[in-house]
C-alpha cells in the first residue's frame, strides 16, 4: 500500500479544511495537518477498508474499474474520509475511512450508530457482486 508523500497529503488536507470551512460542525476544532498525517499514515499501514462495510481499498478499485467500468476519477473510487459524529469536526477520534456508497448514503445525517445496519446492506450488496465476478475477499 502506497501512502501519498507530505506535499500529496497536504494536498487532502487543505481539500478538506477548505470544505469544512464551508459547513461548519457545530463542535470540535479541525485537526492539525500533523495529527492528521499521523491518522492516515496508521489507516495506510495495512490494507484500508471500509468502515462500515469492510470492503477493501483495492477491491473497491476491481468492481468499479474492470467490472462496472465506471467513468468516474480514480480518484473518486477511493476510500474517503468520513465522520462518524457529522456534527463533530474531523479529528483523529472522529474519522473513519469510508467507501463512497457508505459515505454517500450515510451523508451528514445520519450517526455512526444509526447507519451500522445500512452499512451491513452495503456489504451484502458489495460480496455479492465481487462473488458473481469471482472476486474473493
Ligand atoms: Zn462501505
Amino acid at each position: 500500500m502506497n501512502i501519498p508523500d507530505d506535499k500529496e497529503l497536504e494536498k487532502i488536507y487543505k481539500r478538506k479544511e477548505r470544505n469544512i470551512r464551508k459547513y461548519k460542525p457545530q463542535r470540535g476544532e479541525y485537526w492539525s495537518f500533523e495529527d492528521f498525517k499521523e491518522w492516515y499514515k496508521e489507516k495506510y499501514s495495512n490494507d484500508p477498508v471500509c468502515f462500515y462495510c469492510k470492503i477493501p481499498e483495492n477491491i473497491i478499485e476491481k468492481i468499479y474499474w474492470d467490472i462496472r467500468h465506471t467513468k468516474r476519477p480514480r480518484t473518486r473510487i477511493k476510500l474517503e474520509i468520513e465522520r462518524l459524529d457529522p456534527f463533530d469536526n474531523y479529528n483523529k477520534k472522529n474519522a473513519v475511512l469510508a467507501c463512497f456508497n457508505c459515505n454517500n448514503s450515510k451523508s451528514d445525517i445520519l450517526l455512526c450508530e444509526e447507519f451500522k445496519a445500512i452499512g451491513k446492506i452495503i456489504e451484502k450488496i458489495w460480496k455479492a457482486i465481487a462473488k458473481k465476478n469471482g472476486v474473493v475477499y
